[in-house]
């Protein structure tokens, strides 16, 4: 144990697991991590962060520099010495929208001989009602504990969140569990702790990214009544949002929501209510309107490519799911891209951080490149560079002028200047520098 920290593990070190490590380390503790993907742990102890994530790289640096971090494919070295130890592994979608618990079972009865005995285990990863419980009966062991500490950072802005959280949620049936694990985050200084049962605790995660994908759906299907009777999006939601009970946070339409989390968390709640006896067919509505959302923008793309949908070519500027992450897993800009490849067009695109493979689509490292002969520009993702995009050059190079910016983030009365047909979502179209 460091002066005033405490020895930790961190057992799997992706998004969440990485920040965990290098925030936790950041906060005086001594941790240790381990994954099975060896690049991830070669890259913690090469002193690298293992992901694209703002503020990782120097964190990590500064902790294995400081020998508060270390990466090892040894769990038993990381783990025997541990107090506490973070789950942080993979819980996908199985094929009927529940949670998938293999990786976190795999990783329980991994851990679960190496552990000291007094040692909490505590799950970070998100997982339906009942997995304190299964994590328990993998561990096999009646001399630690179990608790649930889910986590709600964003990628992007993952470090943060860590390091200013809204709230520490920590499910646990015993105050004393409860108590121990909020001490890892004392040093955060005067932060909301919920101590909850592990059931709420898990609840808490899914019922929070429902909440947000509802929002956005929600904002989403305003923009298209804006659009039909006459309303500007942005002008709508400043006016809902100034409302103190809705708060102006996710209420920037956009292409649908996607991401590694809401898709997967929203499905699983779905499939947990439905085991439950609960028809949620609310969440099942909303789910279903995004992907009407994915739909109606690769339809709107095709329309304004102006040629039939074969001899199209779709200059799609973003992959990633949101800007600040190399991460396209279920990204939006992905399931839009699918589908104008399916619909028969060409597809190049441009992300500045993801080079990630997109099947049927051609990839670029410059946003120009990406656009050379494109009859539209179609931008997917909120890259803060895309509000710098040069009107003319792009215009110089493409068959047609023409751009559907889908996240508010175009110079769009720059490119309408420069005779550029201009389509944001919520907002109809834009032909004239003057409107
Ligand atoms: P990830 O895929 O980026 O990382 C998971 C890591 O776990 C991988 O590196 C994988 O190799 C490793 N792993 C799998 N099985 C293992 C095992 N048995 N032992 C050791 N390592 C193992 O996933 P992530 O995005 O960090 O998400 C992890 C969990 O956190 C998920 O439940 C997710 O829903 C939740 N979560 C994610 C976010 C986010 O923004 N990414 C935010 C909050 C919560």
């Amino acid at each position: 144990m460091t002066s005033n920290g405490e020895r930790i593990a961190v057992v799997g070190v992706g998004y969440v697991g990485a920040t965990t490590a290098a925030c936790m380390a950041e906060l005086g503790h001594d941790v240790g991590v381990f994954d099975i993907d060896p690049a991830k742990v070669d890259a913690i102890a090469s002193g690298r962060a293992p992901i694209f994530e703002a503020g990782l790289d120097e964190l990590v640096a500064r902790h294995t520099t400081s020998r508060r971090l270390r990466a090892s494919m040894d769990l038993n070295e990381i783990v025997s010495s541990a107090a506490f130890v973070f789950l942080c592994v993979p819980t996908p979608s199985g094929p009927d929208g529940s949670a998938d618990l293999t990786y976190l079972e795999e990783a329980s009865r991994m851990v679960g001989p190496l552990l000291m005995p007094g040692a909490v285990v505590i799950n970070k990863s998100t997982v339906p009602v009942g997995s304190t419980q299964v994590v328990a009966s993998q561990l096999n062991r009646d001399d630690v504990e179990v608790a649930s500490n889910p986590e709600f950072l964003r990628e992007g802005t993952a470090v943060r969140d860590f390091m200013a959280p809204d709230r520490v949620v920590i499910g646990s049936d015993r105050a004393e569990v409860a108590t121990r694990v909020a001490a890892l985050y004392e040093s955060l200084g005067d932060i909301d702790f919920v101590h909850t049962d592990p059931a709420s605790a898990e609840l808490i995660k899914y019922a929070s990214n429902a909440y947000l994908a509802t929002r956005l759906s929600f904002i989403n299907a305003v923009a298209e009544v804006c659009e039909a009777l006459g309303g500007d999006i942005s002008e709508v939601a400043r006016g809902i949002g100034l409302d103190s009970r809705i708060g102006p946070e996710f209420l920037n339409p956009g292409p649908g929501w996607g991401g590694s989390c809401f898709p997967k968390d929203t499905r699983a709640m779905v499939a947990m209510a439905d085991q439950a006896g609960f028809d949620f067919r609310f969440l099942r509505g909303v789910i279903e309107s995004n992907e009407q959302q994915f739909e109606l923008i690769a339809q709107r793309a095709l329309e304004m490519a102006g040629v039939a949908p074969t001899d199209a070519r779709i200059a799609v500027l973003g992959l990633a799911f949101k800007a600040g992450t190399d991460d396209v897993r279920n990204s939006p800009a992905v399931e839009i891209a699918n589908r104008l490849v399916a619909a028969g067009a060409t597809v190049t695109a441009h992300d500045p951080q993801s080079s990630a493979a997109v099947s049927g689509v051609v990839q670029f490292g410059s946003a120009i490149n990406a656009a050379a002969h494109a009859h539209l520009l179609l931008v997917l993702t909120e890259w803060p560079e895309y509000s710098d995009l040069d009107p003319e050059a792009l215009g110089a190079v493409m068959t047609n002028r023409a751009v559907l910016d889908t996240r508010d983030v175009i110079d769009a009365r720059g490119f309408a200047a420069h005779g550029f047909a201009v389509r944001q979502v919520g907002r109809g179209l834009r032909t004239n520098p003057t409107t």
